[in-house]
């Protein structure tokens, strides 16, 4: 009764949320083979839209984007070119009500700038309610977020008091920067407030999950499923998760400027959303790089855009049921390579792993600062350093070659990056 009253409350409050929902459900009755004619449609109406409203792509689609054309003869978007082009990517002009600046989390180090709306952001909410559904999630059940950007947190700052809205049914706990007694307070507050979802970054959940282990705390047995999102998704976070919550694990794939690119279903495979974006895989270099073009973004359209991760669509249907079309996503983006002396690049999953079984470890972070040379900055005793850096070495040295230098600095932290995230390995 209470649930079907926050739900009608929300739906008042949010009513283009709702709006948008609608359509989003409908897609996932279609058939494949309807989606991708919808997809083809939704792609041919943005790129017309883009270059007879932006100046950006009026300019670099010259020649190109006629009645006739190949999207693959479009030039790719890189970041760089956002960074550059951004105001003439805008349709409808810089001066036009409600439009807002936002920072990705920039991988690189160095945030991206980008401009949406409130419409955008709506689209993105309903977007990620469909998701939820997923998880058996119902309109009025309760979400709680553990959110670790900076940038979102400081207008939360007393989250607990403020976003205590009886109409959300949802909760966001700033995450940015934690001690044990904040891992004890969410997790007391989970058993309290009994949420349905528990959304955040992988890395923030994993570390509530071990907390929640370790202290052999009692989760209530309300939590349908937890939202992973916004950086790579480890086996052994997933297992700490599903252990802790009893619970399955949806892992969420999209970025800030391009929110809602897939959702990894119950089964393990991960699902593009072909309503909301067209997904490409292009072979560069030896690599396949994702390419997104949001097909919803009508503020600063994003086509052919490169997001910086590799993966791969693939063929065949999911038993999940889901019609949209499955995609593979290698665990790393570009920049988290690490290379050998002799020019190998190595996955980042190898290092992650180089550390099962050591424990006394509370954060760690690999860095290559030169080619052949890798530091791990690790906070835990100098015991535990001394061993793990000797272990590490000779493992190192066996597996990527003599010459590979290795070092670990004890450090007392290791902060995060500006958007909240924590990478467990940095390329050059
Ligand atoms: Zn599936």
């Amino acid at each position: 009764m209470i649930a079907r009253l926050k739900y009608l409350a929300h739906r008042q409050a949010r009513p283009q949320r709702y709006r948008f929902l609608k359509p989003l459900l409908a897609h996932e009755a279609m058939g494949a083979e309807q989606l991708q004619h919808y997809q083809q449609k939704q792609f041919n109406a943005m790129v017309s839209f883009a270059t007879e409203h932006t100046e950006f792509y009026r300019n670099s689609y010259k020649g190109i984007a006629g009645p006739e054309f190949n999207p693959t003869a479009l030039p790719i978007l890189t970041k760089q070119d956002v960074a550059k082009q951004r105001d003439a990517m805008v349709a409808g002009g810089l001066n036009q009500f409600g439009l807002k600046t936002s920072y990705t989390g920039g991988s690189t180090g160095k945030p991206l700038a980008y401009y949406y709306t409130d419409e955008k952001i709506e689209r993105m909410r309903a977007g990620m309610m469909r998701s939820y559904r997923w998880a058996g999630w119902q309109q009025g059940d309760k979400v709680l977020n553990f959110w670790g950007s900076r940038h979102d947190i400081r207008k939360h700052r007393k989250l607990f008091d403020r976003l205590r809205r009886f109409a959300a049914a949802e909760q966001t706990l700033g995450a940015y920067e934690y001690t044990e007694t904040d891992l004890h307070s969410w997790a007391q507050h989970i058993q309290s407030w009994k949420p349905t979802l528990l959304q955040g970054y992988a890395s923030i959940l994993a570390e509530l999950a071990r907390f929640v282990q370790r202290r052999q705390m009692r989760m209530p047995s309300t939590i349908k499923g937890v939202f992973s999102t916004a950086e790579v998704l480890y086996d052994w976070q997933r297992a700490a998760m599903e252990s802790a919550f009893s619970c399955t694990v949806f892992n969420q794939y999209g970025s800030r400027e391009v929110p809602n690119i897939g959702l990894q279903c119950a089964q393990g495979n991960f699902h593009v959303f072909s309503d909301l974006v067209k997904l490409e895989s292009v072979p560069v270099d030896d690599e396949n790089r994702l390419l997104v073009t949001s097909l919803t973004n009508h503020v600063m359209p994003m086509i052919r855009y490169e997001l910086g991760d590799l993966g791969r669509l693939k063929e065949g249907q999911c038993s999940c049921g889901s019609p949209f079309p499955l995609m593979e996503l290698d665990v790393c983006r570009k920049n988290d390579l690490i290379v050998t002396p002799g020019g190998q690049m190595i996955y980042p999953s190898y290092f992650v792993h180089l550390l099962d079984g050591f424990s006394g470890i509370e954060q760690y972070q690999f860095v290559q600062q030169a080619p052949g040379s890798i530091v791990l900055k690790l906070c835990a005793g100098q015991q535990v350093a001394d061993t793990v850096g000797q272990a590490l070495k000779s493992r190192i040295q066996a597996d990527l070659g003599s010459t590979m230098s290795f070092r670990v600095d004890r450090v007392e932290s290791i902060p995060r990056s500006r958007s909240g995230k924590h990478r467990f390995v940095i390329g050059l």
